[in-house]
């Protein structure tokens, strides 16, 4: 899967993994990431396009705290994450497609400055968050893309059954079938899922079988 820039401006103004522990404007920003700066930013005016940088589903239409208005659009195990928007013109569990226009960017949210859009990638197989963030290398295939990816169960912050994995990884409950067809799983659709259970995430879309 090839990433596309998320911006018509190429020119990246902080990048990936920059250290902002001796960054008094910045270092609070990034305490969950040991204060490295877990994506790339671009230096945009209010209001410029943001388009999606590759075919996906969008999981994440919210305000954070920190990144402001946010979109996080999946693909496989890859997560996008598009913040401080000023607009967000997408809907969760729409599918989009690489290059359409998702939202405008701004200056939203706690962690910004100035507008720029924040852009971030992570990779669902990891549990912490440190662990899933990696290096955006734009025009370039996705190295560690896989169509799907496993899920253990967890429920310790919160209780999971198939509608929560459907609306965290579809933006949209109906897709509870999906996984729990994909799965052979008996379990009704509220029913809390056991600890530990390991759980095949399918991707939004299914692939083309050959019939020979
Ligand atoms: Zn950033």
């Amino acid at each position: 899967m090839l990433l596309n820039y998320p911006c018509n401006n190429h020119t990246v103004s902080l990048d990936y993994g920059h250290d902002a522990t001796n960054d008094p404007l910045i270092s609070d920003f990034y305490k969950v990431f040991d204060n490295k700066h877990p994506g790339v930013d671009f230096d945009l005016l209010e209001g410029t396009d943001v388009l999606a940088s590759f075919d996906g589903i969008v999981v994440r239409c919210e305000n954070h705290k920190g990144m402001g208005n946010t979109i996080g659009i999946r693909n496989g195990n890859i997560l996008a994450l598009y913040a401080h928007l000023s607009e967000i013109l997408v809907k969760l569990g729409e599918k989009v497609k690489a290059g359409s226009l998702i939202g405008k960017s701004g200056n939203t949210g706690t962690a910004t400055t100035s507008p720029h859009l924040h852009f971030e990638l992570r990779d669902l197989r990891f549990k912490e968050l440190k662990e899933m963030v990696f290096k955006p290398e734009f025009e370039k295939e996705i190295q560690n893309y896989k169509f799907t990816f496993n899920y253990k169960v967890n429920n310790t912050s919160s209780k999971k059954n198939l509608v929560k994995l459907a609306t965290l990884y579809f933006g949209n409950p109906d897709y509870k079938f999906k996984i729990k067809d994909e799965n052979k799983l008996k379990f009704n659709t509220k029913d809390e899922l056991p600890q530990d259970l390991e759980v095949i995430i399918p991707n939004y879309w299914n692939p083309i079988i050959l019939r020979i």
